[in-house]
């Protein structure tokens, strides 16, 4: 299918683009989207890879389980696909979902506990919903995890919480969502940007 492919291609060149800001390095971090006729499975990246290399090819299907659809049943997913699963489900608009292991989203993580809040910044629009710098935005940081089962449920009981498509996994990264590839990237950028922000005027 011609959008499949789409989709393929332009989130193999995001994730080009986030490997060259520094946001996967060493094979870490996955990726995935979905469309709407095709129900309960997931296109995700493949575990392993390097994301310099990363092309069209390197996309699985999964099932809403996390495991692998019967053409690709040789292929091993990435830990983190329960983590997509659960977004998805959580989120039923959801279409893409993006994720960093940006240095910037480590350091910050050490500095808090619960959530980091920024206010008065003019890139707080880029959350969806934000219509003003003036708003407190508050994005959850979860503990990092293992075990994604346990994972998942430290997910489901913060739901309420990512009111801004986005948390910070401490020590570990952020995950950003949208309804598409371009609402996704620009939230994944706007809390890259603030917590790259927050950091450098802080130290
Ligand atoms: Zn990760």
């Amino acid at each position: 299918m011609e959008e499949i492919q789409y989709l393929k291609e332009k989130l193999a060149e995001t994730i080009s683009a986030n490997h060259k800001k520094g946001w996967s390095p060493a094979t870490s971090t996955n990726y995935s989207f979905r469309i709407d006729s095709i129900e309960e499975e997931i296109f995700v990246s493949r575990s392993g890879i390097d994301k310099s290399e990363f092309s069209d090819k390197d996309f699985i299907k999964v099932d809403f389980d996390g495991n692998p659809t019967i053409e690709f049943k040789d292929f091993k997913p990435s830990a983190e696909t329960l983590i997509h699963c659960i977004l998805y489900d959580l989120f039923p608009l959801t279409k893409v979902i993006l994720h960093s292991h940006s240095v910037y989203s480590v350091l910050n993580s050490q500095k808090y506990s619960d959530e980091i809040l920024f206010e008065g910044y003019e890139i707080q629009k880029g959350f969806k919903g934000q219509t003003t710098h003036e708003n407190q935005v508050s994005i959850p940081i979860l503990e990092n995890s293992q075990d994604m089962i346990a994972f998942s449920n430290l997910m489901k009981s913060k739901s309420e919480l990512f009111t801004n498509h986005c948390f910070i996994i401490k020590n570990h990264g952020t995950y950003a969502w949208g309804e598409n590839i371009f609402e996704a990237k620009r939230h994944l950028e706007t809390i890259e940007y603030l917590l790259e922000v927050n950091w450098k005027l802080n130290h």
